[in-house]
């Protein structure tokens, strides 16, 4: 069978192959918190549509296990302030992927979104972004964990410390980072979805 190019970023393909050819480390389940964002719709759905699908992506990865889901939360965008505000919510995972690996599903996730990056810190379909990988501290060329802008963002912040509200990023708890309690630009938008 010859797959188009529109096969090839179909979600399921590209997880598929990323699982195939991953470092599995089958029995070493690991606690990770990913943030998803999005702030434009496209053919595929609105902001909340790219999220949830990425969700469920998430959900069906057979080696990612107890996915949790923070409320949806709308926060004003940090570039550009001519564009909408993001939708985002932070998502806790099991997982046994090697870092670089839950990367490329994360990458996968993206550009099944159709994702397109417009311009520096712009708008776009779906970003997925590691956010904390265990209690790794990871330096390498595509991958830094704890993620770079984590302890300043209070979008990120505060869904974090609604799903692990006693965590420590870097040595320091969570409730010790002014932006986990700071709500400038940010609003609630739905109840926490269930945890299947
Ligand atoms: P962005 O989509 O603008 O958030 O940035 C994507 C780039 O950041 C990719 O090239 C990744 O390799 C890199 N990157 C570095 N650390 C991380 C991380 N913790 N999570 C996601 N992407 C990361």
């Amino acid at each position: 069978m010859s797959l188009s190019l529109n096969d090839a970023i179909d979600s399921t393909v590209l997880l598929t192959t990323v699982t195939d050819s991953s470092n599995i480390e089958a029995d070493n389940w690991t606690t990770c918190y990913l943030g998803l964002g999005s702030n434009i719709a496209n053919e595929l759905g609105s902001p909340v549509v790219h999220v949830q699908q990425a969700i469920e992506g998430l959900r069906q990865h057979d080696n990612i296990r107890n996915v949790r889901v923070s409320s949806f939360y709308a926060s004003a965008p940090m570039g550009p302030q001519d564009q909408p505000d993001f939708i985002n919510t932070v998502v806790e995972i099991e997982t046994s992927l090697a870092p670089l690996v839950l990367l490329a599903v994360c990458q996968a996730l993206e550009q099944s979104a159709k994702r397109a990056r417009l311009r520096h810190w712009g708008e776009r379909s779906l970003d997925v972004d590691i956010l904390l990988y265990g209690q790794a501290k990871i330096a390498e060329p595509r991958l830094t964990v704890p993620h770079a802008g984590l302890g300043e963002r209070n979008f990120v912040l505060i869904p974090l410390q609604q799903l692990a509200p006693d965590i420590v990023i870097a040595g320091q708890p969570i409730n010790s980072y002014p932006q986990a309690s700071d709500w400038t630009g940010l609003k609630i938008l739905a109840d926490k979805p269930d945890d299947r």
